[in-house]
């Protein structure tokens, strides 16, 4: 299909997913992170590259070997991605350097959607952490309000929930030495995510407006179609479009935004890559978000409506397999029940299993919610009910 090779930085499970897909289109890839990383297991190609993604060397080394340059992760080195444009004039680079960023900073990710006219929950930057001005944000915002790390930030690995005055001193504890940015409480019904790839001329097109279910930060569920009236999955799916025209380059995008109690949609935040709440995307539509973001990146076709369900009444529960907290591969259960349940596909990333650390994910597709939410109690040993 195409004779370029796509460079990744990263190599987990979204890196994993990639490899998969642009092998069933001939396209080779080759990884940049430590050695039997979950991309590089499935990859036997043996040029890949160990180190890290926030190594300026690693990234050059790998950027020698490839066409295309692109990240599963948003925490990669910038300057280095910046340098290799006029070094490797030739070279692609997407997400493009200045679209990762705007986005690997949440705040001045903020900035930029707000200059842009997106509606985001209403934040502030702090510049110097002390008791007094967390104190000040709170007389600003009320209590609760959300203490976030601008950077390095994943599953909730950043952020503080900050309840009350009292709560500030372990804050400042919690997120020291971090650079931070306060954000109101956004009091949502639900959690909605959409997925995005923008083509290199600027077009996007949008998968189903789906629903995520977080339990300690960490994604639990995802259901697709979210399961609003379809005048709210309308707009939700407008503004993460009219988000991501904003945004510089190509590729596949998630959309995370909260649907407050009064109808209001305000993004959350924006990921530059595949994203945990469009894994569905792999049995329920034509295309999956892995294949959109290879074919995005090369600048392969991307059709009208490419993006669409598998059928019109395909409807898809998505969910995650977190290291078990109390024994090893404790996990493997749910999966287990999974392959006897009709309807439903396991995703294991080649991980070692560790309390809460995401070691896979199992999707269930059926024609309707009700069935796929029978087939998920079934999974979660809530019911005897598996449906076959
Ligand atoms: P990830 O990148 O893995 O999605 P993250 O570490 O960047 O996570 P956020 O997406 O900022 O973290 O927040 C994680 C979860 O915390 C959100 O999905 C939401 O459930 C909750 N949350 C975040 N910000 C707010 C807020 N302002 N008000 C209420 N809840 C919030
Ligand atoms: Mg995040
Ligand atoms: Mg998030």
């Amino acid at each position: 299909m195409d004779f370029r090779t796509v460079g990744i930085l990263g190599g987990g499970q979204l890196g994993r997913m990639i490899v998969e897909a642009a092998s069933r289109l001939n396209v080779k890839t080759v990884i940049l992170d430590a050695a039997n990383s979950p991309a590089k297991q499935i990859n036997a190609t043996g040029d890949h590259v160990e180190g890290s993604f926030a190594n300026p060397e690693d990234i050059e080394k790998l950027a020698a070997k490839c066409d295309v340059l692109t990240v599963e992760i948003e925490h990669v080195d910038v300057p280095t991605l910046k340098k290799l444009q006029t070094t490797y004039p030739d070279l692609k680079i997407y997400p493009s350097p200045e679209t990762i960023a705007l986005i690997q900073d949440k705040f001045t990710q903020k900035e930029h959607l707000i200059k842009n006219g997106i509606a985001v929950a209403e934040s502030i930057a702090i510049e110097n952490a002390t008791e007094q001005s967390l104190a000040a944000v709170g007389a600003k915002f009320g209590y609760p309000y959300m203490l976030k790390s601008r950077t390095l930030a994943y599953d909730g690995r950043g952020n503080f929930v900050v309840k009350s005055k009292d709560s500030i001193p372990q804050a400042l504890q919690e997120l020291h030495n971090r650079p931070l940015y306060a954000e109101k409480w956004a009091p949502f019904a639900k959690e909605l995510a959409v997925m995005i790839v923008r083509a290199v001329d600027g077009k996007v097109f949008s998968y189903p407006t789906a629903e995520t279910i977080h339990q300690d930060n960490i994604c639990h569920t995802c259901f697709a179609p979210a399961r609003v009236p379809d005048s709210v999955q309308l707009r939700a799916k407008l503004l993460a479009e009219n988000a991501i025209k904003s945004f510089p380059g190509c590729g596949i995008f998630g959309v995370e935004m909260f649907y407050l109690d009064n109808g209001e949609l305000l993004i959350n935040e924006i990921a530059p890559r595949p994203h945990n709440s469009g894994h569905y995307t792999i049995n329920a539509c034509v295309t999956s978000q892995f294949e959109a973001h290879v074919r995005a990146v090369l600048e392969l076709p991307l059709p009208r409506n490419f993006s669409t369900m598998a059928t019109y009444d395909t409807n898809a529960i998505m969910l995650n397999i977190l290291g078990d907290k109390e024994t090893k591969d404790g996990e493997l259960q749910i999966c287990e029940r999974a392959l006897r349940t009709p309807g439903t596909s396991v995703y294991l990333y080649g991980k070692e299993s560790r309390p809460k650390r995401k070691m896979g994910h199992i999707n269930i597709v059926g024609s309707s919610m009700t069935e796929c939410e029978r087939k998920l109690s079934y999974l979660l040993g809530e019911s005897k009910d598996n449906g076959s």
